[in-house]
């Protein structure tokens, strides 16, 4: 079969063997696959990449002298069972899967390592487990960006997001916007969207945010403020100690503490907004943590893979929440899934482009500055070779 070989920072297309399904494995005709950012930062930054990994215990993710197919976000035609399948689904059904796989005791990443090669190729091999079919009728451009989109569900599900809080994305790249729409999706009423680039803000626009902000002309966090009552000086954080304790002591044998205690759990001090840093490279997490109200949740989604430095102490004085995701769980990429499929999110303005193999190489070296892409699309059965 084709496939896309990532080796030594160096993309080919070279015809490699077809990988077989094992127990309880499928084999998927790719029908489109996903550019994701990481793949264009796991080209020529690997080997950092796997380190890391190797620390927490995951040793086989791709290092640079590997020969690797990368892809994780696709979906694909059933071609073929391995042995002790369910078989649940007709030969050409239209599948997404999940990006990780089982061989023997070990779990891999599919496309982030040369031991489950991923879809940047006419075929992959994914678990039949993480399986699931791509409901009838769902534009196959669209189905195709259930993956990213299951990024930003499980982001803001951990964001523990309400209707009435003000959320802040900052950065309007893939994951980005696609948090843009999973918010307006969830019913959150404020999104407000922050990037350098026109073109970025203007795909934020069109993902639902409702208010675009250039931040070198105006402070996200300005906004906010205007959005929500929030605690800017630490100030005022003491005086609503002072305040609660002025009225609560006038009553007579009432147990202030107790009624402290309760106020805390109904939140009676107000939270900043939700932010989520979509970016990841070095200094956001300073930028945003001095930038931010007091008691602002932050959602650490954009990977950055450097060494960064921020202060705890203005984070402890503001007492911000720093969060930090990675990927999402099955039911998680089956919300992702249904959003596309029952219309709930509308994802066609993320897709930039669709290329065929031959074009992979070439846009992998303009597409980490490129003002005017998103998501763009890999078609197996594509001549296109160029965006
Ligand atoms: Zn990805």
């Amino acid at each position: 079969m084709r496939a896309v070989v990532c080796h030594q920072g160096k993309l080919s297309v070279e015809e490699i063997e077809t990988p077989q399904p094992g127990p309880g494995q499928v084999l998927l005709k790719v029908v489109r696959t996903g550019i994701c950012g990481s793949d264009l930062h796991a080209r020529t930054h690997s080997d950092d990449t796997a380190d890391v990994t190797a620390e927490v215990g995951y040793d086989r993710f791709m290092r640079s002298s590997d020969h690797v197919v990368m892809g994780h976000e696709f979906i694909g035609e059933i071609a073929a069972y391995g042995p002790k399948c369910r078989k649940k689904w007709a030969p050409g059904t239209l599948v997404a899967a999940l990006p990780i796989i089982k061989h023997g005791e070990t779990e891999h990443l599919v496309g982030l390592s040369a031991d489950a090669p991923g879809s940047y190729a006419e075929y992959v091999v994914v678990s039949e487990d993480m399986t699931m079919p791509v409901p009838d009728g769902v534009p196959i451009d669209q189905a195709a960006l259930t993956e990213p989109l299951s990024v930003a569900v499980h982001a803001v599900n951990r964001g523990d997001v309400g209707k009435r809080d003000v959320a802040v994305v900052v950065g309007c790249g893939p994951i980005g916007l696609s948090v843009i729409l999973v918010l307006k999706a969830k019913g959150v009423r404020t999104v407000i969207a922050s990037d350098l680039s026109a073109g970025r803000r203007d795909l934020a626009r069109r993902c639902g945010a409702d208010i675009v902000v250039d931040p070198t002309v105006e402070s996200p966090w300005d906004i906010a403020a205007k959005k929500g009552k929030y605690l800017t000086r630490t100030g005022q954080l003491l005086n609503t100690a002072f305040e609660a304790m002025h009225i609560l002591r006038r009553v007579p044998g009432l147990p202030w503490w107790r009624a402290i205690a309760l106020g805390d759990k109904i939140g009676a001090t107000p939270a900043g907004p939700v932010v989520f840093e979509c970016v990841g490279v070095p200094g956001m997490i300073e930028n945003i943590v001095t930038g931010v109200p007091l008691r602002t949740r932050i959602v650490v989604v954009g990977v950055c893979m450097e060494s960064d430095r921020f202060r705890p102490a203005m984070a402890i004085n503001k007492e911000v929440d720093l969060r930090f995701v990675i990927y999402y769980d099955p039911a998680e990429f089956r919300t992702a899934l249904h959003l596309i499929a029952d219309g709930k999110v509308d994802v066609t303005p993320l897709v930039t482009g669709v290329i065929g193999f031959d074009a992979v190489a070439e846009v992998f070296e303009i597409l980490g500055g490129a003002e005017h892409h998103a998501k763009v699309l890999i078609d197996p059965s594509s001549s296109v070779t160029s965006l």
